[in-house]
């Protein structure tokens, strides 16, 4: 991506800044935090309006931001366990899958997992993130065998069981993301996991046509994620989703991937979080060629999306992706900046560090914003009174001794930072 805009909005906006926006996003932006109606036409045609610049965008995600959210940012501290990089897909950005190599390298196993996350409890690590490659033993003989092998008819069942492990043995919490998942396998994974995810990717078939980068990937299908992200609505499972920019799609495509889950949350009001990552251009994939989004394209979806969702949404951007741009997705109506690991890579970005959570606190703290460290589960889903987002006992237990009376985890940034804790008078 090119160089740092110039886009300067701090947490506190004053009235002078709200009153030269221009009339109609000023009235639109009232009209989403009075949480009134305001036809998708609207929406549509405000955010493709040329006239509108950047910054007037942003400036109106940020107040939506603020009204719902505060001051605060969150992260989860985490550690990235890829129990199996083996998929029966290949999608043309992705550098994570892998062919099987060997039977005894296809998963990692119980005993590496467990150490690590006692590594990671040591380090105030809370997340567990499991991601792994979608159903290999459709398409991997050996997979079938190892998961027969060791008693398991699938790779879900296999994460199911690991999550049990890591939630009853360890004070971490899994976060599932294996792909595509049925009803049953969510009803499972729910008593193990606190929350699940799925990014949408997006919602257009045109991506799943020959040449496009979903050409080989049937659960890229936006049909067969879609259902996935509904059921777990249905199941009342918090659930963490998004959209990857820059990969052949159009803008339009993109608000429509963002009405799509919008809609969705609607119904069944469990879309914890939304994603909003940029496709990066690596050496080994077939996409090595493809433009990375253009970093104003890519500020502009976010601010799209906070417009597009409103107030209490959760908004995300990974920032091992973009070092260099932290003020500017904050600047865009972004409130949280997903896991931060002090211990292991990402494996989908392995090229691509985390920032210290020194660096993350610094940047979140010089616009005004207070860091706060969250859960695999949004404080909002811990203290709802739906019953139906409950947790199994085990995990509600183990939640409710690990956060505050607001739903972060107990004991704030200090324990992840040397920042000098207010004194009490
Ligand atoms: S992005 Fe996911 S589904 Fe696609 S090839 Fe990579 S691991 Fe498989």
């Amino acid at each position: 991506m090119e160089s740092n805009l110039n886009l300067n909005i701090d947490y506190n906006i004053s009235e002078s800044e709200k009153a030269n926006m221009p009339y109609r996003l000023r009235n639109i932006t009232e009209m989403i935090i009075e949480n009134r109606l305001i036809p998708h036409d609207d929406l549509y045609e405000i955010l493709l309006d040329k006239n509108i610049s950047l910054n007037d965008l942003c400036l109106s995600a940020s107040l939506i931001r603020n009204e719902g959210k505060k001051n605060i940012v969150t992260f989860s501290p985490k550690i990235f366990v890829p129990l199996t990089q083996v998929c029966s897909d290949v999608c043309s950005y992705c550098t994570f899958r892998e062919d099987p190599k060997s039977y005894d390298t296809i998963f990692l196993k119980e005993d590496y997992i467990l150490d690590l996350a006692q590594k990671a409890d040591l380090m105030g690590c809370k997340e567990v993130l499991f991601t792994l490659g979608e159903r290999p033993e459709r398409k991997f003989p050996i997979v079938k065998k190892w998961l027969k092998d060791h008693g398991y008819i699938s790779t879900i069942e296999y994460l199911s069981s690991i999550s049990e492990l890591v939630a009853s043995q360890t004070n971490l919490f899994p976060h599932g993301n294996p792909g595509t998942m049925t009803r049953n396998d969510m009803k499972r994974l729910k008593e193990s996991n606190v929350s699940l995810g799925l990014m949408l990717e997006n919602i257009s078939d045109r991506l799943s046509e020959p040449g496009g980068p979903h050409e080989f990937a049937a659960s890229k299908r936006p049909k067969a994620r879609l259902k996935t992200i509904e059921n777990a609505g249905k199941l009342q499972i918090p659930f963490t989703t998004g959209i990857l920019v820059g990969i052949g799609e159009t803008k339009i495509e993109r608000l429509d991937s963002i009405f799509a889950i919008k809609k969705i949350n609607e119904n069944y009001g469990h879309i914890q979080e939304l994603i909003i990552q940029n496709f990066r251009a690596k050496t080994d994939i077939p996409m090595k060629s493809h433009p990375e989004p253009h970093i104003q394209d890519f500020i502009w979806t976010i601010a799209a999306t906070r417009i597009i969702m409103g107030t209490n949404a959760n908004i995300q951007v990974p920032p091992n992706l973009n070092e260099g741009y932290y003020e500017n997705f904050l600047s865009a109506g972004i409130n949280d900046w997903g896991g931060i690991s002090p211990l292991t890579i990402d494996y989908v970005n392995p090229e691509a560090p985390w920032p210290t959570i020194e660096q993350l606190n610094q940047k979140t703290t010089e616009k005004g914003f207070e860091l706060k460290p969250r859960l695999p589960i949004y404080p909002e889903f811990i203290k709802s009174k739906n019953a139906q987002f409950k947790n199994s006992s085990l995990l509600s237990k183990k939640i409710d001794s690990s956060v505050d009376s607001k739903g972060f985890v107990n004991g704030g940034i200090f324990n992840y930072v040397k920042v000098k804790r207010p004194t009490i008078a």
